[in-house]
């Protein structure tokens, strides 16, 4: 039953008044540049409601005049009845046109503002840092760019406009009545209480159904979009059938949802209807009496009757899209919230350019994810000019939250870390993306062809300076070499590349970007010869030349640096070469000889020997 939805109902789907007039001086900023058209489609709007009101005036003039209805009139005037026919065909027709450019007019508008609207919440994420992906769910975010917008699209569509003009179309209609006739005016508030008693009913049951729609619409959404990328565990695993089992029951209590949302309507709209009738039966019963008494004419009573569909007509729409309006200022102010969350790694007032060729400096670093437990702490670290600086220690040491401090990912909770001098807080950002390049451990590709993917590198490089930076780093003929070549659509997810050919575009784009820092965490996959040996390869040709720190999985990309650091427990426990370390005798050493024993066996596969002292 629907009264035990509540608890579907999320709170953040209703706005308070104060909120909501935020949301509106907000959204009509940023209807600015469009304010020709709104004020275009408003007068086209207040044109479109007189024209319909002024129909039934017209009627009542033909009947009084032309018909005689008139009390003291007698004779008919057929002229008078011409003129009224061909005026209310008139403004008929002009209403309905006048509709038509209305709707096209705010449709426009509307959709304008949404693309808008879409293209400042894309960039903004785009614009966040990791800070805030980590503190925001995935699943909330693409939420503002769907259903947010979603909600928003509906009031576009039908809502907003047919609001306003019912409520227009309403309040002139109320005193058109009382000016024509006062008396007869009073036998619809009659009506009154009855109409407000169910729209008040309607609008709180049928807000708190439509919420339970949507929520179980997300719902069964959720489970089909888990049953579409889980479809390979689903099938191993011969779960089809409780998969189905699950999806069959969200999808039922889908369907009870909206069938109390009906069965609200289907109670509500016959209840205003019959008002609606009764009202009309008692303004044509009540108002002979008065034409017969002479206190109304019979072209009074007659538009009487007309007006009346004005009134309770517009009750439903207003009522009906009542919620349409509120989800659609929850949503506006959900996505707005969204637009105001600055991002954690922002750039200062009077941020300076990155010099070239300079060190890079740990000072007493500490860091913790979520400000107070410490994932570092202090930490410090000189790395020289074109010097390779190899991380390595057990899973979970700290050596990605070191490297993404030093490409300035997150800022540091304590300490700094400083390039040529200039600490990453006071550098503007695009110098420090030019200066460092990240390449993470598992490649993303996006959907296009191998040039595309690789020219993330660089915005804007030429196909020609795509082919030689991959030739750069020996891996142009290897793609060159598949039947589509470089063209090869790499698809959706990546899913026609193996996960070692992802690593080498990942690879690639980092030699077309050419940064003068690297940062790269090593892939931990097994790869097959072949294919390994061209990612050292590729990562060796990329390495040359550069300041690089290199989150070492397999010692024998550690023992290939310049440096090693070995990460443990949320510090650096040992740093130098890998002779010294390994003539030292701790932590590396101890990695060093299990290595040896294992010949390929990355590091962090053997967390335990990792731990060997
Ligand atoms: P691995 O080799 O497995 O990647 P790592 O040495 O790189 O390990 P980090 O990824 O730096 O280790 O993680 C260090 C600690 O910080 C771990 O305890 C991890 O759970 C935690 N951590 C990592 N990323 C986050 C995050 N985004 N939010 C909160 N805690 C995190």
């Amino acid at each position: 039953m629907w009264w035990g939805m509540d608890s579907v109902i999320e709170d953040d789907d209703k706005i308070g008044s104060e909120q909501a007039k935020q949301v509106i001086r907000r959204a009509i900023a940023m209807l600015r540049p469009y304010r020709k058209e709104v004020v275009l489609g408003a007068v086209v709007m207040v044109l479109g409601v007189l024209c319909l009101l002024a129909g039934p005036a017209f009627l009542r003039f033909g009947i009084d005049h032309g018909l005689g209805g008139s009390e003291g009139r007698l004779r008919a005037d057929p002229d008078a009845l011409n003129k009224a026919a061909i005026a209310f065909l008139a403004v008929s027709i002009a209403t309905i046109a006048l509709a038509r450019a209305q709707i096209l007019l705010f449709t426009r508008v509307g959709e304008k503002f949404l693309r808008d609207l879409r293209i400042r919440v894309f960039d903004h994420i785009q614009s966040m840092s990791m800070a805030f992906f980590d503190r925001e769910q995935a699943g909330k975010l693409v939420a503002r760019m769907t259903s947010d917008i979603d909600s928003l699209q509906e009031l576009v569509q039908q809502g907003l406009v047919m609001f306003i003009t019912s409520a227009l179309l309403l309040v002139l209609s109320v005193v058109v009545l009382v000016s024509m006739s006062p008396l007869l005016s009073l036998i619809c508030i009659v009506a009154i209480p009855l109409v407000a008693v169910a729209s008040i009913w309607f609008r709180r049951e049928s807000n708190r159904a439509y919420l339970a729609v949507r929520d179980r619409i997300g719902q069964t959404l959720t489970l089909l979009q888990e049953g579409l990328s889980g479809v390979r565990v689903i099938q191993a695993f011969g779960r089809e059938e409780l998969q189905e089992r699950r999806f069959n029951s969200r999808n039922d209590a889908q369907l009870d949802a909206q069938m109390t949302a009906i069965k609200i309507s289907a109670f509500y709209f016959p209840v205003i209807e019959l008002s609606g009738v009764a009202t009309t039966a008692a303004v044509i019963g009540i108002g002979g009496v008065m034409v017969e008494a002479g206190y109304a004419s019979l072209g009074t009573v007659a538009a009487f009757v007309f007006y009346l569909a004005n009134l309770f007509e517009p009750i439903q729409v207003l009522s009906q899209l009542f919620n349409v309006l509120q989800s659609a200022g929850a949503a506006l102010t959900k996505i707005f919230g969204l637009l105001d969350t600055r991002s954690p790694i922002a750039e200062r007032v009077g941020a300076v350019d990155l010099p070239t060729g300079g060190g890079i400096e740990v000072r007493d670093l500490g860091f913790a994810y979520d400000g107070r437990n410490p994932v570092l702490t202090g930490v410090n670290l000189t790395i020289a000019p074109g010097e390779r600086i190899a991380l390595v220690g057990p899973t979970g040491a700290g050596k990605s939250t070191l490297a993404k401090l030093i490409a300035r990912l997150y800022d540091p909770t304590e300490g700094s870390i400083s390039f040529g001098g200039v600490d990453l807080r006071d550098t503007r950002l695009s110098s420090l993306r030019s200066h460092l390049c990240v390449v993470p451990q598992e490649g993303f590709l996006f959907s296009g062809t191998i040039l595309d993917n690789v020219r993330i590198g660089r915005a804007g490089a030429s196909d020609e300076e795509v082919r030689a930076a991959m030739a750069l780093i020996g891996v142009e003929k290897r793609f060159a070499a598949l039947p589509e070549g470089l063209q090869t659509e790499v698809r959706e997810r990546g899913s026609r590349l193996s996960a070692g050919e992802r690593q080498l575009v990942s690879l690639a784009r980092a030699a077309l970007a050419a940064p003068e820092v690297l940062v790269l965490d090593e892939a931990t996959s097994n790869l097959d010869p072949g294919t390994e040996a061209d990612v050292e390869a590729a990562m060796v040709a990329l390495m040359e030349g550069r300041t690089v720190i290199v989150i070492a999985h397999r010692l024998t990309t550690a023992a290939r640096a310049d440096r090693v650091a070995v990460v443990d427990d949320g510090g650096l426990v040992e740093v130098g070469t890998h002779d010294e370390l390994v003539a030292q005798g701790g932590r590396y050493a101890a990695m060093f000889a299990t290595w040896s024993g294992q010949a390929t066996a990355p590091v962090d596969e053997a967390p335990e020997l990792a731990h060997a002292d």
